[in-house]
């Protein structure tokens, strides 16, 4: 039997491929190869070599070449990109390229950014030549053999002047080379001399960090504390220990906009270098970045969902920001959840983890309820500030002016001329989600979604959020001619219109995807906000964030309802995480803040004791409706989804696929659908859904294990596309 290399290929079989060795070379797990596929070549990760194969010698090919001189990714690192794959159900290759910064995916070299300079190779020659006749040459040489590491090329200038004429005649004498001097890349790692002396912890937030110091080897807490009441204090003080140490450690947070704030803060704190990771950087600073931690040189590394698949050689703290927050979930391509691979992370290094969160998930405060994590709870604002007071503003049969109501303008004017800020939060962007025609009811839909097109007055246009589809802004009803058009409800545009009508000259900032897609626009708008230039901040869930907004007094929420009625199970979960994210934005400082939430439902059950007792009661009232549903956490649940433009053709494949579950299933893993997608139509796509729950994860793996090598096998028609989501959040 043939011994083999086993390879993740960076494209979609599904499993890991075997090679056999290269002709000549060697090969070491966690090094790229050129390996061929089909009538190609692709580029792999090489996950073990000397394994048994069953393929007959004769269908084996042969690795092509290998990339790397030394492994880019240490066997941990393998072990837990090939176990997250595994887990999630999804591609080898995928998960371990998608790792990667992004030249690596392609059969590119490790970028080397130390500095280009000059070398003498003098001592390499057998006869050395006589250079009496060429003095410059000669002086460039006995200055280059003077330094045997090399010089760069400013440090031969200024010595001799310009020598590019001479070194040229050296190097095609073969006397110099072109080589790169070894210096700290240290681009993408920020270090401040003098760090800030911490404030002394508050008796909560020195017995959470005491638990967690005392810790040994791997376990999981839950940080449960209300907003402001001192997490970040905690994570540092846990972070300079683990520094102190020798190790390193991953913070994660769920989005960009929260890193600038974070950033600054953190490297205002730690004595260490810090590394940055997330989506906006470009291409190099994410591959500088990934190599100073993988090389050791960062200490830290705070980054958005990709960054837990860092390696980190010395890790020894994982730290969860906002662990309830969605964006930490993926849910394209390989779809994982950042916060449940960090506990896996954590687990196989041996090293604590802390999720932190003002509103835990229900996955999570059931985790800390069952006694799987140690719960820990900051029940009170640090420093001086106190809880705001929440008021329902019944809007029933109420005059609204574009969606604020009087007690809620009342409010605001007196704010404002007290000279303090105001947030109003309205998680729609836009102008108004939908035109419509006076005369004959035509509305704007979407030609290629159950949707409707959402008027963007500013530019003009109709827009499509869910398929980006743009039309121009029609002067008259496609349908009856009529030039009454007109937008109905609000989004931030249109409120922002009505404001500075109402409130002429006073600074305002928008915060919605719309006003910030130039880069660096949220983060000086954020920096700007929280100085306390804007006097009224209006923004969608960007701006419910963490940030740190100490001017606020008044928060005005205009429209959660939809949370109370959603069809999601999850929906009442994230208005109320929403709600008490948007309210902590409220009186962070010395003055106490005020948050109004209009609502047509003011006596709705969970709002009321959300209201009432605090999230920590609605979560207890919220899991015991879960239980009684027997829906996660209290199961555990897989969602195939596939789409095609042929109508019938996603339902059919889903089909299928039940066919194929129906007899790997035992009695208790249930099988609900196939059903069409709740926005059954979205750019064209017929979408449909089957939904896989299983009472224990082990069920659920035990039939997902076979399951998807029978999907893959059926050879679905081409533009038909299916994927799998292992704990879907979201039902849609
Ligand atoms: P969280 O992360 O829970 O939202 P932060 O750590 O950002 O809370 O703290 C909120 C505010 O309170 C910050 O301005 C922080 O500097 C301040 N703060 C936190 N802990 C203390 C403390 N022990 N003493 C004084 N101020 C504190
Ligand atoms: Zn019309
Ligand atoms: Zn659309």
């Amino acid at each position: 039997m043939p011994s083999v290399v086993r390879v993740a290929v960076a494209a979609p079989v599904g499993e890991l491929l075997d090679y056999l060795r290269p002709a000549s070379g060697n090969v070491t797990p966690g090094m790229r190869v050129l390996v061929p596929l089909g009538r190609g070549q692709r580029v792999g990760m090489v996950a073990a070599v000397n394994q048994p194969t069953d393929l007959p010698s004769a269908r084996l090919k042969r690795i092509a070449a290998v990339l790397d001189p030394a492994p880019l990714l240490t066997p941990a690192d393998l072990s837990f990109l090939l176990w997250a794959s595994e887990y999630y159900r999804g591609d080898p290759g995928e998960a371990v390229f998608g790792a990667l910064p992004a030249r690596l995916r392609r059969a590119q070299p490790l970028l080397d950014d130390r500095p280009l300079g000059w070398r003498s190779r003098a001592g390499a020659v057998a006869e050395p030549p006589d250079l009496r006749r060429a003095p410059r040459q000669g002086a460039v040489l006995a200055l280059l053999t003077a330094a045997p590491q090399g010089l760069t090329d400013a440090a031969v200038r200024t010595a001799l002047g310009d020598c590019s004429g001479p070194l040229r005649a050296l190097a095609a004498r073969g006397l110099v080379e072109r080589c790169r001097l070894d210096a700290p890349a240290a681009a993408a790692v920020t270090q401040l001399p003098q760090p800030e002396p911490p404030p002394s912890l508050n008796e909560h937030q020195a017995d959470a960090e005491a638990v967690v110091a005392a810790s040994q080897g791997f376990s999981s807490f839950l940080l449960d504390g209300v907003t402001g009441s001192g997490k970040t204090e905690v994570y540092l003080r846990l972070i300079a220990r683990v520094l102190r140490a020798g190790r390193q450690v991953l913070v994660l947070v769920p989005e960009i906009g929260l890193t600038p704030q974070l950033r600054e803060r953190f490297a205002r704190r730690v004595p260490a270098p810090m590394a940055v990771l997330h989506s906006a950087l470009a291409d190099t600073d994410r591959e500088r970045a990934w190599r100073a931690a993988a090389a050791g040189e960062a200490r830290l590394l705070l980054g958005t969902r990709s960054a837990v698949f860092t390696p980190l050689p010395q890790l020894g703290l994982v730290i969860v920001d906002e662990e309830h927050d969605l964006s930490l979930k993926q849910q394209e391509g390989f779809r994982y959840s950042a916060r449940d691979l960090a506990v896996r992370r954590a687990q196989q290094a041996g090293c604590p983890v802390v999720l932190g969160s003002a509103t835990p998930a229900l996955e999570t405060l059931h985790n800390a309820r069952n006694g799987r994590y140690r719960h820990l709870r900051l029940p009170e604002r640090a420093g001086r500030a106190v809880d705001p007071e929440i008021l329902l503003a019944d809007i029933r049969a109420q005059p609204l002016e574009t969606g604020l109501s009087h007690a809620l303008l009342t409010r605001m004017e007196r704010e404002i001329d007290a000279g303090n800020q105001v947030l109003l939060f309205l998680n729609r962007r836009g102008f108004s989600p939908v035109l419509t025609c006076h005369d004959c009811g035509w509305v704007s839909e979407c030609t290629r979604c159950d949707a409707r097109m959402t008027l963007h007055r500013g530019r003009a246009i109709l827009v499509c959020h869910h398929c980006g589809l743009e039309h121009r802004q029609p002067v008259q009803c496609p349908y009856c001619e009529s030039p009454d058009l007109r937008p109905l409800g609000q989004g931030t545009e249109r409120v922002e219109d009505t404001l500075r009508q109402r409130f002429p000259g006073l600074p305002l900032a928008r915060i919605d995807r719309d006003s910030t897609r130039r880069r660096g626009e949220l983060e000086r708008l954020l920096m700007a906000a929280a100085r306390g230039e804007h006097r009224i901040l209006l923004g969608t869930q960007m701006l419910a964030k963490g940030h740190h907004l100490p001017g606020v007094t008044l928060v005005g929420i205009l429209d959660l309802d939809h949370g109370l009625y959603g069809s999601d199970f999850r929906a009442t979960e994230r208005m109320a995480q929403l709600l008490v994210q948007v309210a902590g934005r409220a009186g962070r400082a010395e003055r106490p803040g005020t948050v109004l939430l209009q609502t047509r439902h003011p006596q709705h059950p969970m709002l009321q004791l959300l209201l009432r007792d605090g999230y920590g009661a609605f979560a207890t009232a919220a899991l015991a409706e879960r239980e009684e549903a027997n829906l996660p956490p209290f199961s555990h649940q897989a969602m195939l989804r596939a789409d095609s433009p042929k109508e019938q053709a996603a339902l059919d494949f889903l089909l299928q696929a039940l066919a194929a579950a129906r007899p790997l299933a035992p009695p208790d893993v249930e099988l609900w659908g196939p059903a069409p997608a709740q926005m059954e139509r979205r750019a064209g796509r017929i979408r449909a859904q089957l939904l896989l729950q299983a009472p224990t994860r082990a069920l659920l793996q035990g039939v997902l294990a076979p399951l998807l090598p029978a999907l893959r096998a059926l050879k679905p028609p081409r533009e038909l596309r299916w994927s799998v989501d292992v704990d879907p959040q979201e039902s849609l």
